[in-house]
């Protein structure tokens, strides 16, 4: 009957007990153990506080969640993955949420590191806000699409360089750790994953208006084909005072420290 078919099979837990995969959550469960360990090996420790956001079925967060001297917690939007997390690891502590909602001060009162397989369709978000917490977050190790792994790891001068590469560069010495095949996921992705890894530099503050610093960014890239004496023409302010050298060239052949000066030309 046409009632029951709509009382969606994908909603029942699978017949081993797994959680069957959800398309608009991103679902894409990581199969290769040794993969697992690599990522979680990646973090290097700056801190004991840990969140990892998306745990799924947990092929991370059975190696992270007893590990002594680590305060860990997890975050995942999924109810039923919810139900397997604190079926299968007794005295985990997993917030059933979207990350993107979180109040990460309601949780840690000291400085955390992310970890995690990320959900793809959220992964800018995820990088913007850990780019807007980065005074508390020292640490980040996550797969991401390839794609975007590429291009928050990008230099000046690459086709994917762009807004997240220089906002997180300002702030993180960023590593491509290792790319990652489709055939180890169930279900398999459409594209190729990497891991890469986020490490807070000793930059306290920029030189410049760091709110203006982000305005001038994104615009820059948001027409990232013109020059920015045309690009910048929407923050509506004089170009004047720009040195005469940035003004011909485009966003994507400029340097963090570049975008610094350009700022401070501005205020
Ligand atoms: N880490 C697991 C699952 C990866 S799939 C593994 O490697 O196998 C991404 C996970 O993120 C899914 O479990 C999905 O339910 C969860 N997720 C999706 N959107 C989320 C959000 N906004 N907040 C928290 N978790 C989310």
């Amino acid at each position: 009957m046409e009632h029951t078919r709509t009382h969606s099979p994908s909603r029942r837990p699978a017949a081993d007990g797994s959680v069957r995969a959800k398309k608009a959550l991103g679902q894409h469960f990581l199969t290769d153990e040794s993969i697992a360990l690599r990522i979680v090996d990646a973090l290097t420790g700056l801190t004991p506080h840990v969140l990892e956001i998306g745990p799924g079925m947990g092929v991370l967060t059975k190696y992270l969640y007893s590990k002594e001297g680590i305060d860990f917690h997890a975050i995942e939007i999924d109810h039923e993955s919810v139900d397997y997390l604190h079926a299968h690891y007794p005295g985990l502590h997993v917030i059933e949420g979207d990350f993107l909602a979180l109040d990460p001060s309601a949780l840690f009162a000291q400085p955390f590191a992310v970890i995690g397989n990320f959900p793809y369709n959220i992964s800018s978000q995820i990088l913007f806000k850990v780019f807007d917490n980065r005074n508390r977050v020292p640490e980040v190790v996550g797969m991401f699409q390839k794609e975007v792994a590429e291009r928050v790891a990008a230099q000046p001068g690459s086709k994917t360089y762009g807004i997240l590469s220089v906002l997180l560069s300002a702030f993180y010495d960023i590593e491509y750790l290792f790319t990652v095949h489709e055939h180890v996921f169930n279900p398999p992705p459409k594209v190729k994953s990497a891991v890469i890894r986020l490490r807070r530099n000793a930059v306290t503050a920029l030189e410049c208006d760091e709110n203006l610093f982000v305005r001038v960014v994104k615009t820059g890239f948001n027409q990232r084909r013109k020059t920015l004496r045309n690009a910048l023409r929407q923050l509506d302010t004089p170009l004047d005072a720009v040195p005469e050298r940035f003004l011909s060239l485009r966003a994507e052949q400029l340097s963090v420290s570049d975008f610094i000066t350009i700022t401070q030309s501005l205020s």
